[in-house]
């Protein structure tokens, strides 16, 4: 590992974003509702700190439930007025126009991840790319909204009566949607793009320690001309502005990005109304790896299935499962990869891997190493804070773990990853130990044998699997979880659904 910034806190590390980035940090960023940017009610505020560097670069206005309480009629009047009635077509130019909006500002966006959440530049760079193409999806999918026709009732057949049946897709309506700090602009555009194209209207909280990105995609919803209310952003605390979306009587749904812990709570509190629910929550996902993988894929590919954005990634391969014939070599080529990440500030294009996002998560993932150390894994790699500003801890990588460890079965959502072996037990019994986890997001398989690929790829209880490579997203792919790891399905036609009611109409004729 090599690092490249000094041992004091400069601003930005020293780098130096470009004008149009400092302006948007010295602004005073309120509260976006009905189309007006406001402060909130209470006049409270939050401040957004560089994860690389601990230094405060805004502050932004925190709502709690009048806010949200604005909010969510300012959505209601736009869903039962004109946004309610537009054709899919309106919809998809606006999403189109949105889109456009997006990539002329993709710099500003590119340095506001790296400086909110702390991301290398190259993941930046993917982030606002990939967020351009998820709105410019959903903008054609807008336009694709369909129902079928189906038979009709028997009796209303019978003795030669006619009668036709038919189905329409419906948006849902007002949506509360709730998205985490690990990849702010992603998750916005993930949670916004199908419910406008649905026709939903939206309140959407950020993440507190994540909002700039979200604060600059509200100016462009106004620029691109959504009527106003369409869609509000309150930021705020999660367990206010939160808690008030997800209790709010006029909210038909909720759609939540985030921890289990705290998905089990929306699920909880959502039962009182009744609202519906979609949730993409947490994953301890398995990698496996086969006696004839080709091992100079695999080093790099498993060690960035752990160690990408420091492991602060939901579908984070962080179970390696490694036959034991491959192990030393495997484990050798991992830790050269990931011991030559080059560690710094994302706004130095060369740097590879950044801070966690903050000094208190740092601090949850520290105690994590320790318990691990301390229950007898074998420490490969890392394992100890950095000695610099920000909240960084290296790749870390603990082998001869077993299935009872803590670091082998919860989610740490940092830099850790835990190795076992297995040797030549059939599919089905390396099946049953792959599965054994309360999550089932993702996956992955490394070999050269296209039979044990597929077979292995079925045998895994989760959404997603990759084979040679891990994590292998877009915006047509499905992705959501198994078992803890969620409800529902977003990216993708599924993404578009989660925002749709169906409505079947019976007519006698
Ligand atoms: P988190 O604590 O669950 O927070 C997620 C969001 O929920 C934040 O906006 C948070 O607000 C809000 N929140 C917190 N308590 C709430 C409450 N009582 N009611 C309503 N909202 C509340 O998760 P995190 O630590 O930010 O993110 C890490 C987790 O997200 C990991 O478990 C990870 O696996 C998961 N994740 C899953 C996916 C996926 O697609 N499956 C993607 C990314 C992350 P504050 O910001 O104020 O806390
Ligand atoms: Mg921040």
């Amino acid at each position: 590992m090599t690092t490249s910034d000094t041992l004091e806190a400069k601003p930005f590390g020293g780098h130096k974003p470009a004008p149009a980035t400092l302006d948007f940090l010295a602004t005073r960023h309120g509260l976006l509702i009905d189309g007006v940017w406001t402060e909130s009610a209470k006049g409270e505020r939050i401040e957004t700190v560089d994860p690389a560097t601990g230094l405060v670069i805004a502050s932004v206005a925190a709502g709690d439930a009048s806010d949200i309480d604005r909010a969510v009629a300012a959505a209601r009047r736009a869903f039962e007025g004109a946004w309610g009635r537009t054709t899919g077509a309106e919809r998809s130019r606006l999403l189109t126009k949105l889109a456009q909006l997006i990539a002329r500002d993709a710099d500003l966006f590119f340095e506001l991840e790296i400086l909110d959440n702390g991301m290398p530049a190259a993941l930046s760079r993917m982030i606002v790319d990939g967020a351009v193409d998820l709105i410019d999806y959903y903008a054609g999918a807008a336009r694709r909204i369909e129902g079928t026709t189906t038979a009709s009732p028997e009796h209303l057949v019978a003795f030669g009566g006619e009668a036709l049946t038919y189905t329409t897709r419906e948006a849902v309506g007002v949506v509360g949607q709730i998205i985490p700090w690990n990849v702010p602009l992603s998750m916005a555009c993930l949670k916004l793009a199908p419910a406008l194209a649905a026709g939903c209207a939206v309140v959407l909280k950020p993440a507190e320690e994540t909002p700039l990105s979200t604060l600059h995609l509200g100016k462009l919803i106004q620029e691109a001309g959504f009527p106003n209310g369409v869609v509000n952003v309150v930021n705020g605390r999660g367990e206010t502005a939160g808690a008030a979306l997800v209790a709010h009587p006029d909210v038909d749904k909720i759609a939540f990005t985030g921890s289990t812990e705290v998905g089990r709570l929306i699920v909880r509190e959502a039962a009182t109304t009744m609202k519906k629910v979609s949730l993409e929550l947490g994953g301890k996902s398995p990698v496996v790896v086969f006696p004839d993988a080709d091992l100079d894929l695999a080093g790099p590919g498993v060690a960035m299935a752990t160690f990408f954005l420091q492991g602060q990634n939901c579908m984070a391969g962080t179970r390696i499962f490694v036959h034991e014939k491959i192990h030393d070599a495997l484990v050798e080529r991992i830790k050269a990869f990931a011991g030559a990440m080059k560690v710094g500030h994302g706004l130095d294009p060369t740097n590879q891997f950044g801070p966690l996002i903050s000094a208190g998560h740092r601090a949850r993932v520290l105690q994590r190493i320790e318990e691990a150390k301390a229950s007898g894994a074998e420490l490969v790699l890392g394992g100890a804070p950095l000695d610099r500003p920000g909240f960084f801890v290296p790749p870390t990588i603990f082998t001869r773990t077993r299935p009872d460890m803590k670091v082998w079965r919860e989610e740490i959502f940092g830099p850790v990853m835990s190795i076992q072996t297995f040797g030549d037990e059939d599919l089905d019994a390396l099946a049953r130990r792959v599965n054994d986890s309360p999550f089932g997001l993702s996956g992955s398989v490394w070999t050269r044998d296209l039979s044990t690929a597929h077979r292995m790829a079925a045998r895994i209880r989760s959404g997603h699997v990759s084979i040679n490579c891990h994590g292998a997203v877009a915006s047509n792919i499905p992705f959501g979880g198994y078992k803890e790891s969620g409800w529902g399905r977003e990216f993708g036609r599924e993404g578009l659904d989660l925002y749709l009611e169906t409505k079947a109409v019976t007519a006698r004729l």
